[in-house]
């Protein structure tokens, strides 16, 4: 554990992460110093904490107090390019990410797990399947708490399922995970990295760069940019596949998942048992088995926990069957490719509400897949027309105001046996606070029905 005892600390934005990283270095003796340019009415509460914890901070503007420090802490949300980092590189002062400082601190078993899409997921049910069979395991990252918030809590047997961003992979030094696991990448946030899919990669990748032979890697086999990216040679890798059969690792085969090591099985469960709806799922569920595997867990008990796992709110969520019209949220698809997999995970055919704010989207990628799925498609938002335009010669299109308007003309339309889907491709924030906002007007609108 490393002694910052009086060591000054800047923290870099007054959210969740910063807020418990200036707590954390506060408890551990240091003198930390939040700066964030948001309004003081804004940032109310992080600033009654502070005034409560005797944290000093600054808002509205970042001023050169910054610089009078040991290093600095940044929170996920500040760009690396941004000029309050860019002067403090020029000062040649230390950055480090709040996964990094936090990790200083933790003393049990850390799970990272990174990947464009399906952390959220990976994460819960990591979480849930080790409490279920009896080992302590915090949920940190994204999700729950800010790392920084359950690091000095977690005890050396425990562990922490720690939701991983690019981001905070970006400020890393010393950060050795026991298990990685990176589920997969594909185009996303690339305004943050130069529209340049190599430099997201390598951000992703830097979460094995310090495991050695006592620490473990997972990667999907299936996934076209992880295969052959293992710079670091002495990490122990597993994989998991949706396609073959492997020697070592997980994989999928006539609807069981099974578990082997050196040819060995060690682990099987028909996907039958498994909660969670769609392929992609599945792929989510193997890397936990891994991971359950690697921590010896009990087979049954780990069957147990997929299949009890009540799934997360607003990924590909079950809302409700109206006169057998299934209707499912899966607000958190902001991208392209968690609606192929969704549209993936039904056999009927789709009432698709898709459209928001467009991040750069290609939809030649789900074009085949969305013309032999889906009945009609209700476009929402900002994007509606890139959305019309794309589809309408192929597939029924039609322009909607609101989510509201959709699920009228849904429950008016969809006949039984068929799926209302709410998987926009799109980020919220033309129309919505964020996600959440969303998916929430989505469940509304139909629980009114
Ligand atoms: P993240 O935390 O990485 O954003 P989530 O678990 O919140 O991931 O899921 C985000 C979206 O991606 C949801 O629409 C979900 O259904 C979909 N998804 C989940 N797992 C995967 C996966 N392994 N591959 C592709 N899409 C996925």
């Amino acid at each position: 554990m490393k002694n910052i005892q009086g060591k000054k600390i800047s923290v870099i934005g007054a959210v969740r992460s910063g807020i418990g990283a200036a707590k954390l270095a506060k408890k551990l003796g240091a003198v930390p110093f939040v700066s964030d340019s948001g309004s003081r009415q804004k940032l109310q509460d992080a600033i009654k904490l502070f005034d409560e914890e005797g944290i000093k901070y600054e808002c509205d503007e970042h001023t050169d107090a910054i610089y009078d420090c040991d290093f600095i802490i940044t929170s996920p949300g500040v760009p690396s390019d941004s000029p309050v980092l860019q002067k403090a590189l020029d000062k040649k002062i230390k950055i480090y990410s709040e996964l990094e400082f936090s990790s200083w601190f933790c003393k049990g078993n850390v799970f990272s797990i990174t990947g464009t899409n399906g952390k959220t997921t990976t994460t819960t049910l990591c979480g849930h399947v080790f409490n279920y069979c009896g080992l302590k395991t915090y949920l940190a990252g994204n999700i729950g708490y800010a790392f920084s918030e359950i690091a000095l809590d977690v005890k050396e047997n425990e562990c922490v399922a720690l939701e991983t961003s690019s981001f905070q992979l970006d400020n890393i030094e010393e950060f050795k995970p026991k298990i990685s696991a990176i589920l997969n990448i594909t185009p996303d946030h690339l305004d943050r990295y130069d529209n340049n899919i190599q430099n997201y990669i390598n951000s992703k990748l830097r979460v094995f760069e310090n495991q050695d032979e006592n620490d473990y890697l997972i990667l999907n086999a299936d996934d076209k940019h992880t295969p052959g990216i293992i710079s670091n040679k002495k990490v122990n890798v597993l994989y998991f596949s949706l396609q073959k059969e492997l020697e070592n690792g997980a994989y999928l085969k006539n609807n069981a998942i099974s578990f082997v090591r050196n040819g060995i099985n060690e682990f099987t469960c028909g996907v039958n048992e498994i909660s969670l709806k769609g392929e992609h799922n599945y792929a989510n569920a193997m890397a936990v088995i891994i991971m359950a595997k690697l921590f010896n867990l009990d087979n049954k008990k780990i069957t147990q926990a997929l299949g009890n796992f009540p799934g997360v709110e607003h990924r590909l969520e079950f809302v409700r069957d109206i006169n057998g019209v299934k209707y499912y949220n899966d607000s958190k698809a902001t991208n392209v490719d968690s609606v192929w997999y969704a549209l993936r995970s039904f056999d009927q055919p789709v009432f698709l509400i898709l459209g928001g704010k467009d991040k750069g989207n290609e939809y030649n990628q789900i074009k085949k897949l969305v013309e032999s799925k889906v009945k009609k498609i209700y476009a929402i938002g900002s994007s509606a027309e890139k959305v019309f335009n794309f589809f309408h010669k192929s597939v029924k299109v039609e322009l909607k105001g609101t989510i509201d308007d959709c699920i009228i003309a849904a429950n008016k339309e969809a006949r039984e046996g068929e799926v209302v889907l709410l998987s926009p491709a799109c980020a919220s924030f033309d129309m919505f606070d964020n996600f959440e906002h969303r998916g929430k007007v989505f469940k509304e609108a139909v629980n009114k029905l």
